[in-house]
């Protein structure tokens, strides 16, 4: 689970790395990167306003004032700034790999290679679509049900991710994920999740609506360009046998909502059981081709998709399913074949479906190659060049104050059975918290990468991280092991391993700055990891212990407690309302708000304890308390435009920035540091303020 899902787009997988559409834009990059205050932005302080009348607008005011949303972008904010930071850093790591004369088969020679064959349209125009040749003769050669299982197989990748990173879409018939199993956290096991589908949910494919009828018109229109452009006759009839092949398949899919329910998930199939309960593949060759053979059982996310899917192999005709290969392929490949098919998938998947008028420059686009492909191998000298071991080890301080301060918490807790706290002390003692990089770094030796074969590239690129998958099943779990590459800035929790990873691109300023006053730090980058730590134990957390096992392990009356104490914090974030005719969801935001309140009020906690009884610094007027409030109103500064910030009222679990600022109000210190008077808009009695943990 991740901090932040605006972010959601950076985390893509292969498939979808032309799609990214993100830009550089770095004004405010560069201003982040110049300031040169260790501190709060006082300069982004409004103090015409009462921070008891708007906390945010106080934090936040006068950047609001001078700030501007770029015309290509849905906002912006600190995560979008930090965003095109790393990107910039990024793209100049791989330059200086590329100009250099590094050995053959080493990291540095692989990421330049892979960035200039990407970078020489020339040479993907020139070959055309030659390197489409083999994979396509390979797909005309299927004659019958068993020749087509092997092929499903074969396209089998691990490109899907349903806890960690939360992707749960895959083009190919099924995806694979490999993580602790729900029933052996001990070691990595086979998931199975559906898949098949190009477009980005069902929902594109069976809802009855005006956007999206027109959307499933221009996208049968944008098949059959695809495969003309890949040189193939009868373009039109074979699009729509494709479509209603997915839509088909979308019926059969279960929705995210559904998905996300990890007690629905927990089926585990054996091998031998799929023909019975999903006839219609025949399985053993399915498994043959996707190399697979040997599993003896898997985890089946989503049994009756499985069992919807299977049968649609037996009763659509061999054709449809060609064609559907076909296409998939040729989709797979757009951005590295010559610049009409690139151009064409750029029409309908960025223009069409996500509004954006314009493709990213080229080099942008090749560095999220680079990221996608060999993030590692790019995030080892990123973290070795801009996260230091002072960094490092301040950042760990930081955590250990924080958990200490959690410890204390947990044991003060009046309503938590003592046997529960317990279970959440353990969990605490057990939680392993990355911090910047990972301790071991993928081995990239197995990963060929040559000199103008972009596609070749590519083509390994996917294989060697479903190869590098398979050969972990069975093997014991290594819970240090990350789910973000260094130069991504977010953040996430991985609870089957019941571990945190905070990578070196968040743990910057304005988040953090191991120069800055603990206050600002601890108020900042503070409440965010405590906001992390506390999803480890709160209703989220409660599923898995503390060795990652599926267990319920808190008691009815537990959760009867926290329900009602979270009653407040519902209804308090109900009273917000973005524009006059919409307010905030309680409800359906309240997980993540109690992880902003108990990530305040321990970061608050560990900041008065690493004073070690001594007066912080003021800074421009303001004392240390004050300062650790700002810093925290200051992680939320952005702008958004109206109908996205419409659009995550309705979708999103997070509340939007603005409140999440407000969050102050439930902390007596903030009463304090500032202080806040009754009869102010923030102000709540002090029975009123809300206190879970
Ligand atoms: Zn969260």
């Amino acid at each position: 689970m991740k901090l932040a899902h605006m972010l959601s787009s950076l985390t893509f997988k292969f498939a979808a790395v032309c799609l990214l559409t993100f830009s550089l834009h770095t004004a405010f990059a560069q201003e982040i990167e110049k300031q040169e205050i260790h501190g709060i932005a006082v300069a982004n302080i409004d103090r015409t306003i009462k921070p008891g009348e708007d906390f945010y607008l106080f934090a936040n005011g006068e950047w609001i004032k001078r700030t501007e949303i770029p015309p290509d972008r849905a906002g912006i904010g600190v995560f979008t700034a930090l965003s095109d930071l790393s990107n910039k850093r990024t793209a100049a790591l791989i330059a200086e790999a590329a100009k250099g004369d590094a050995p053959a088969g080493s990291n540095a020679r692989k990421i330049a290679d892979l960035y200039n064959s990407y970078m020489d349209e020339a040479a993907i125009e020139a070959r055309g679509i030659e390197p489409l040749r083999a994979p396509l003769a390979a797909i005309a050669a299927i004659t019958d049900q068993r020749q087509l299982a092997h092929a499903l197989g074969e396209s089998l990748r691990a490109d899907v991710d349903a806890l960690n990173n939360t992707n749960f879409h895959t083009p190919n018939l099924f995806g694979l994920w490999v993580a602790p199993g729900f029933n052996d956290s001990e070691h990595y096991t086979a998931y199975l999740l559906q898949g098949g589908l190009q477009l980005p949910d069902r929902e594109y494919y069976v809802a009855d609506n005006e956007r999206m009828r027109q959307i499933r018109s221009e996208y049968q229109t944008h098949v059959a360009a695809m495969l003309k452009l890949a040189g193939f006759t009868d373009s039109e009839v074979r699009a729509k046998r494709v479509v209603d092949l997915e839509h088909a398949i979308a019926e059969k899919h279960i929705s995210l909502a559904e998905n996300e329910d990890i007690h629905k998930a927990n089926n585990t199939w054996k091998q031998a059981d799929f023909a019975s309960k999903a006839p219609g593949i025949d399985w053993a060759e399915y498994f043959r081709g996707a190399g697979l053979s040997e599993q003896p059982s898997f985890i089946v996310w989503q049994p009756s998709a499985f069992t919807g899917e299977a049968a649609l192999a037996a009763a659509t005709p061999l054709e449809a399913w060609k064609d559907w290969l076909a296409y998939h392929l040729i989709e797979g490949y757009a951005g590295v074949l010559p610049r009409a098919l690139a151009e064409e998938r750029f029409a309908f998947f960025g223009k069409t479906l996500t509004g954006t008028p314009q493709q990213r420059p080229r080099w942008q686009r090749g560095v999220a190659v680079v990221n996608a492909l060999l993030g590692d191998a790019v995030g080892q000298i990123y973290a070795q060049r801009y996260f230091p071991p002072e960094a490092k080890a301040e950042a760990q301080a930081l955590v250990a104050n924080i958990t200490a301060a959690f410890r204390k918490r947990i044991e003060a807790l009046d309503w938590m059975n003592p046997a529960t706290k317990a279970e959440a002390q353990a969990k605490l003692t057990t939680l392993y918290v990355g911090i910047g990089y990972p301790e071991t770094w993928q081995d990239y030796s197995a990963y060929e990468v040559k000199a103008g074969d972009i596609f070749g590239n590519l083509w390994r690129g996917s294989l060697f991280e479903y190869h590098r998958g398979i050969a972990r099943l069975g093997k014991q779990v290594d819970r240090k092991e990350w789910s973000m590459t260094p130069q991504t800035v977010n953040a996430v929790n991985l609870p089957l391993q019941n571990a945190l990873n905070f990578p070196a691109a968040i743990l910057e300023p304005p988040f953090f700055d191991p120069q800055a006053p603990a206050a600002v730090n601890y108020g900042a980058i503070g409440s965010v990891i405590g906001h992390e730590i506390s999803h480890t134990f709160d209703t989220e957390g409660s599923a898995f212990d503390s060795k990652g096992r599926v267990r319920n392990w808190w008691t009815p009356g537990d959760l009867a407690h926290f329900e009602a104490a979270a009653e407040k914090l519902v209804a308090q974030f109900d009273t917000y309302k973005p524009f006059p005719d919409v307010n905030v969801n309680g409800k359906q935001t309240i997980a993540e708000n109690i992880a902003d309140l108990a990530g305040l009020s321990a970061a608050y906690d560990g900041y008065r304890a690493s004073l070690g009884g001594k007066a912080a610094p003021a800074q421009d007027g303001f004392n240390g308390d004050q300062q650790f409030f700002i810093a925290f109103g200051q992680n939320w500064g952005s702008k958004t435009r109206e109908a996205a910030l419409r659009r995550q009222v309705l979708t999103d679990e997070h509340a939007p920035a603005q409140f999440r600022a407000a969050t102050v109000r439930n902390l007596d210190s903030w009463y304090a540091a500032f202080p806040i008077q009754a009869g102010e808009k923030l102000y709540l009695a002090p029975t009123d303020r809300v206190r879970i943990w």
